[in-house]
């Protein structure tokens, strides 16, 4: 699960991490009144949105030579004609795909002054088993370039779960930011908070980009991104809480209600599988006869049949979907209660795209018998080579 950015920082400053004043507004009223309660003489305006690139991200309204989604302003004036010129347009980054995200909320801020740019994240590594900072000198708004281009000056730390952050861990990192002074001091206090945070809310992801040296010398978080584990979520209510839904895909959300495992992609070949490893297995058979999956979605062994009917409906929603691909193997989860939902759901919302059925296992032979009687225009398959071949085949219009 992931949060906006305000709310990032307003997490990781409970845990004793600097930032800015700031308030999130969803009117240009709001901007106006709230940015009036800042010192000036530098603000700053920030789009939230769930994606990241929003300095160098471009609004559809607005035509290639307005500004980005990370505003500076001068004056209380300038905070609202950007608020106003911003709220409500769709922002497109590079992680937001060309649909790009609507702005409904406005981070307004207390501009710094700053001296460098710095990249920090926290991750686990499961190459070692171990969570690790990730650290670079090269901070600001093209990290993946960075990577890319100059893998060198990105720095692994890796910590020691048992013993936390270290005094030689903290050394490590200020020495690859080259700090001194205040800023170092700043660092030694910062990097184990940061940890805290990240083990303590279960956290997947925390990226600090950039994490910045301000002219008066201290460091100071401006720009957060978290993540959580969706596992762990039971254990932090206080996290649920932060859920902005709106930033979420509507297909997830639906699948969520249902305890469906789905993540929706961008092919147009929807997948019903059972076993995550089926689901990832069915998704690389698919790319490997030329088409590409619209979804991952695993609906779990003994799922019933309202679950499987929930399933269908939300493939078949996807204007994508140009395809749909049923692979059972039947052990817990038994064909013909898959047969049935399937069924009962295609009574519901009609059938409009070519199905392909493979059915193994548990009552496969009742589950076919079930299909075949339905009258329903379904292709079936003796096994998943051949199930993808056909739906690949009848999505490609051959
Ligand atoms: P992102 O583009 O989505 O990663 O948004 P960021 O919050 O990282 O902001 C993008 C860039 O805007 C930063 O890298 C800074 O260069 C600039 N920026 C953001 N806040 C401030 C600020 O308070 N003062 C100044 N001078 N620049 C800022
Ligand atoms: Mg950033």
């Amino acid at each position: 699960m992931n949060i906006h950015e305000y709310q990032a920082k307003r997490l990781l400053h409970s845990f004793g991490a600097p930032i800015a004043n700031g308030v999130a507004v969803y009117s240009v009223e709001q901007a106006e009144e709230w940015a009036k309660t800042l010192p000036g003489p530098l603000y700053v305006v920030k789009s939230q949105i769930h994606a990241g690139g929003r300095g160098k991200g471009k609004f559809k309204e607005l035509g290639p030579d307005a500004k980005g989604g990370v505003r500076l302003a001068r004056s209380v004036e300038e905070v609202v004609a950007n608020a106003r010129e911003m709220l409500g347009n769709t922002l497109v980054t590079k992680q937001t795909g060309p649909a790009g995200k609507q702005v409904n909320r406005l981070y307004i801020e207390d501009g710094a002054d700053i001296e460098r740019e710095l990249y920090l994240s926290i991750l686990i590594d499961r190459a070692k088993g171990r969570p690790a900072f990730v650290v670079s000198t090269e901070g600001g708004m093209d990290i993946e370039g960075v990577a890319h281009d100059t893998p060198e000056k990105i720095i692994t730390v890796s910590i020691d779960p048992e013993k936390g952050v270290t005094a030689e861990d903290t050394a490590r990192i200020n020495d690859v930011y080259g700090l001194s002074g205040e800023a170092r001091a700043d660092g030694e206090t910062l990097f184990p908070i940061l940890y805290k945070a990240f083990i303590e809310k279960d956290m997947s992801l925390l990226e600090v980009n950039p994490l910045i040296v301000m002219k008066d010398g201290r460091l100071r978080v401006l720009d957060a991104k978290v993540s959580f584990d969706g596992n762990a979520l039971f254990r932090h209510p206080d996290v649920v809480e932060l859920r902005d839904t709106t930033e979420e895909d509507a297909k997830e959300i639906e699948a969520s209600k249902y305890d469906l495992a789905y993540v929706a992609l961008d092919g147009n070949i929807g997948c019903m599988v059972n076993g995550a490893g089926l689901a990832m297995a069915t998704m690389d058979i698919i790319k490997l006869y030329g088409a590409e999956p619209a979804n991952f979605l695993d609906v779990g062994g003994g799922a019933s049949k309202e679950k499987v009917t929930a399933a269908f409906k939300i493939i078949t929603a996807d204007p994508a979907v140009k395809g749909i691909l049923i692979n059972i193997f039947g052990g817990i989860m038994k064909c013909d209660i898959i047969a049935e939902g399937v069924i009962a759901a295609v009574k519901e919302v009609g059938l409009k795209v070519p199905l392909v059925v493979r059915l193994e296992g548990t009552n496969a032979e009742l589950g076919k018998k079930i299909i075949n009687e339905s009258g329903l225009n379904v292709v079936s398959a003796d096994d998943l080579d051949d199930a993808a071949q056909k739906i690949v085949a009848a999505v490609k219009g051959n």
